[in-house]
């Protein structure tokens, strides 16, 4: 599943080659699952539009879409004379990766991969492709998309302390709670609390101050460094798929059960909390 790091390298990735670009025309699959809004509305929205910008919100790819594109025939122009709703300027559209899901930006003649969901063909030439073989990625249009936690890059530390006040749950669940923060995955939960010092299991009300003022960088910390490595690495293959070494950053605690921990050489524990593995250092983190 793509986190945070992830999903901003690709959304950077797809700003760098389509932004400017107008979407031509729209095909949709015939799969039902990919489609959060209905065909028709995602066709309306995207068809003669240019793609102002792509950018992360949480762990969304937003497109910001605006008209300044122009149909290619008198025969769409009918058409969308007739059916478009009235163009709004801040159209968008969202996708959600799921656990599978990848943006491809591809030369028409490509072949087609199977499990290919939607093609935006471009007027550059290009086609951008959702491709997804488990299906549980997700496109959608809306106006003024956001999403409901708060921004982990962007959230102040008062804020961000408030967020677990009076938070009966571990903070590992907290930090992994999409209405609290926006993006923040298993892997960076982890690598986060271990910086921090502090057990995934603590309830999340029972840090002090300081804590919360270590979680708050450490968090930061390790999604900037992923951003960094994953920026380097993107290619013009627009991939999703985290876990194949898309970035390599050196997981200290995720992943590394029985493995000697990097600071104090004691075995990393894994435990479940709410279904989800989480590891930690029993002597690092308190
Ligand atoms: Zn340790």
């Amino acid at each position: 599943m793509p986190e945070l790091p992830e999903v901003e390298t690709i959304a950077r990735g797809l700003d760098s080659r389509v932004a400017g670009d107008v979407i031509e025309s729209v095909w949709l699959g015939s799969k039902p699952e990919p489609l959060k809004s209905s065909a028709k509305e995602i066709v309306a929205a995207l068809e003669s539009k240019r793609i102002a910008a792509v950018r992360r919100v949480g762990k969304h790819i937003v497109f910001d879409l605006e008209n300044g594109g122009w149909p290619t025939s008198p025969a769409k122009q009918r058409r969308a004379g007739k059916s478009a709703r009235p163009t709004q300027p801040g159209a968008q559209w969202i996708v959600h990766l799921g656990m599978t899901g990848c943006m491809l930006v591809c030369p028409p003649e490509q072949e087609i991969e199977k499990h290919t969901h939607a093609i935006a063909r471009l007027a550059s030439g290009r086609e951008l492709r959702f491709v997804d073989p488990r299906r549980f990625g997700r496109l959608s249009v809306s106006s003024g998309f956001e999403a409901p936690g708060s921004e982990p890059l962007d959230v102040e530390l008062a804020r961000f302390v408030s967020l677990f006040r009076g938070r009966k749950t571990p903070i590992k669940s907290a930090l992994l709670n999409q209405k609290l923060l926006s993006g923040v995955g298993n892997i960076y939960a982890d690598e986060s609390l271990f910086r921090a010092r502090v057990r995934p299991r603590r309830r999340a009300a029972s840090l002090t101050r300081d804590e919360l003022g270590r979680l708050y960088l450490a968090l930061q910390e390790v999604l900037k460094e992923a951003i960094a490595l994953g920026g380097s690495s993107i290619s013009d293959y627009v991939d999703s798929d985290g876990e194949e070494g898309f970035f390599q950053l050196q997981h200290r605690v995720y992943g590394r059960e029985g493995e000697p921990c990097l600071v104090c050489k004691t075995p990393v524990k894994r435990v479940v909390i709410a279904g989800r593995s989480a590891h930690y250092c029993p002597k690092c983190q308190k």
